[in-house]
C-alpha cells in the first residue's frame, strides 16, 4: 500500500496550483484573480456595472416618455 505513485494524479495538482487566472476588472482597470465576481474584481464593482447598466436604461426610458408626451 505504500506504492501510491499516480503520474495523472500529481501533474494534475501541480496545474492546478501553477494556473492562476488573472483579468483585468473592466471598471477599476485592477488585475484580480476574483472567480467569484468575474469579470470584475469585486462585489462593488460587480455593483457599479449593473448601476450603470440600469441608470442608462432608465433614462432612456423616462426621456422618450417625455417627449412623446410634448406633442400638441
Ligand atoms: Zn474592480
Amino acid at each position: 500500500m505504500e506504492n501510491n505513485e499516480n503520474p495523472t494524479f500529481s501533474s494534475q495538482e501541480q496545474t492546478n496550483a501553477k494556473v492562476v487566472k488573472v483579468h483585468k476588472c473592466p471598471i477599476c482597470g485592477k488585475l484580480t484573480d476574483s472567480a467569484q465576481y468575474r469579470p470584475f474584481c469585486s462585489k462593488r464593482c460587480a455593483d457599479i456595472d449593473l448601476g450603470m447598466w440600469f441608470n442608462e436604461g432608465y433614462v432612456i426610458e423616462g426621456k422618450a416618455q417625455a417627449d412623446e408626451e410634448e406633442g400638441e
